[in-house]
């Protein structure tokens, strides 16, 4: 999971982008990166930490140009280096490319590459798929190029990159700096437009369009690119029909929850996973004294849930603010530090109390295994924990960092493997062994169709019921969770 933000406009758009990417920050917290175009020049800066923390004066003296882009990276494929940090910058024609996403065949696309000797300077997955872009866009002309030549250099990349990605490209085309907003035909990875102040702004979540001050116009659509150029109206072509598959997750757990998405505002969905998840609680006949989100990302459906089941919402913890956010910290050393620093309990809360917990998901459930040992230390007479999402049995390939299924906890109490939700007998199954193992008095999951009730539309869910929009070779699965596994030493819980 990254954050991507490009601005064209009328000033130099730098420092917008810099305010655009804080706004993205929980997207990623490893390295950020803005280019901007000023020019014949396509100046650079990247940075290793956070972006509020990263960029002074003299950064953007050295970015001037009416356009730039800019990212936050988390990394998925290859490593947490600087030089991994994106933007990417190619002499010819000249561009800056950066996205969010993963691409699957990145073993593939170097083999391409290296027919035409071109070597690659990063382990990066984007890269590669700008090379081929590159090449692409050089085959059809030397210079002066097109709007066309793009879109056609497009297809012609993208039938050998796959994956699932959205892309910003800052460039000339027809002579005019030119800023392209691209999203896989499946539209798995989020991305949106909008405008004002005499900009354009294109990011991953709106939030970052509210920060600069941009109304939001839209989402780019799956299998869409869209050209925006200062004084006209943006430029939208279909490059690929694609069947819509935005992922789920993000709805659930990685957008800010003001942040609106394909149409619908995250905060309000998840009040209606709350929702749903009360019933599905209600339904086992359990009582509690009280409702205690996991902060932050909790907080809205857990204040549903409480007011569906009319029981008092408490905040039992109180978030450290300055520290960092567990999911997203590459190692396992790093991630214990960061719970024990990030969650402070409310004892009296706790104490002689029956407390219904509520969190987002179990992925690896180390963090949840760590809070549920804080919770007990309170003194509570019990502990249910409530999940407003199915169980994660399934990896995911498509840019979020739970590549491996031996890294998850869930599969390793379903017995069968068969694509699909699991059936209510299998869910009740695998939350009472492991509710067990976690030490709780009971375990909810939300059933899978009440996610599909909540978000009817079509959408990916594959890590919940393992039917993947895009398909993944096993040959591929098996490159992928190996980078993975030489990234990052897992921390397993069972
Ligand atoms: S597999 Fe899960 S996390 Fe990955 S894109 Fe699909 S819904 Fe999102």
């Amino acid at each position: 999971m990254c954050g991507i933000a490009g601005i064209i406009g009328t000033g130099d758009c730098a420092r917008e982008v810099a305010v655009a990417l804080q706004a993205l920050q929980h997207r990623g917290q490893d390295s950020s990166g803005i280019g901007s175009v000023c020019g014949e020049e396509f100046p650079l800066v990247h940075k290793l930490g956070l972006v509020g923390q990263s960029y002074g004066a003299e950064d953007m003296a050295h970015l001037p140009g009416p356009l730039a882009i800019g990212h936050v990276r988390y990394p998925t494929v290859g490593r947490g280096l600087l030089r991994d940090a994106q933007p990417f910058f190619h002499r010819q024609p000249g561009l800056l490319m950066a996205h969010n996403g993963n691409f699957i065949n990145v073993r593939e696309m170097q083999e391409v590459l290296r027919e035409d000797s071109i070597h690659l300077l990063s382990q990066c997955d984007v890269e590669p798929a700008m090379c081929l872009f590159a090449l692409e866009m050089m085959r059809r002309r030397r210079r002066d190029h097109t709007l066309e030549d793009a879109l056609a250099a497009l297809d012609a990349t993208f039938t050998r990159a796959a994956g699932a990605f959205s892309i910003l490209v800052a460039l000339k085309l027809d002579g005019i700096p030119t800023l392209m907003a691209v999203r896989d035909p499946n539209g798995i990875r989020p991305l949106v437009w909008g405008q004002g102040n005499g900009s354009f702004t294109v990011a991953s979540e709106s939030v970052a369009l509210d920060a600069v001050g941009a109304h939001l116009e839209g989402d780019v659509a799956p299998g869409e690119a869209v050209f925006f150029r200062r004084d006209q109206e943006p430029i939208r072509r279909t490059w690929r029909r694609g069947e819509a598959a935005p992922c789920i997750f993000e709805f659930i757990y990685f957008a800010r929850p003001d942040s609106t998405m394909n149409g619908r505002s995250v905060y309000g969905m998840r009040q209606d996973l709350g929702r749903e998840l009360a019933r599905a609680w209600a339904q086992k006949k359990l009582s509690a004294d009280l409702v205690v989100p996991i902060p932050d990302t909790a907080r809205p459906s857990a204040a549903a849930v409480a007011e569906e089941l009319h029981i008092p919402f408490r905040e039992g913890f109180i978030k450290n603010r300055y520290s960092g956010r567990t999911f997203i910290m590459a190692s396992p050393g790093e991630r214990q530090n960061a719970l024990r620093l990030k969650l402070n309990p409310i004892a009296s809360e706790f104490r002689d109390r029956r407390v219904l917990v509520v969190d987002d998901s179990i992925v690896r459930g180390t963090t949840l295994s760590r809070t549920i040992h804080l919770i007990r230390e309170q003194g509570p007479r019990e502990i249910h924990l409530a999940i407003y999402s199915p169980p994660v049995l399934y990896p995911c390939y498509y840019g979020i960092d739970m590549s491996t299924r031996e890294e998850l906890a869930a599969p390793r109490f379903v017995e069968s493997a068969t694509e699909g939700f699991l059936s209510e007998a299998e869910q009740r199954r695998l939350e009472h062994n492991l509710a067990a193992r976690l030490g709780l008095d009971s375990l909810t999951y939300l059933p899978g169709e009440a996610l599909r009730r909540v978000h009817p539309g079509g959408c990916c869910a594959a890590c919940f019921e393992g039917r993947y929009p895009l398909p993944v070779s096993d040959e591929r699965r098996r490159w992928i969770e190996e980078d993975r596994r030489c990234v990052v030493q897992r921390e397993l819980l069972f």
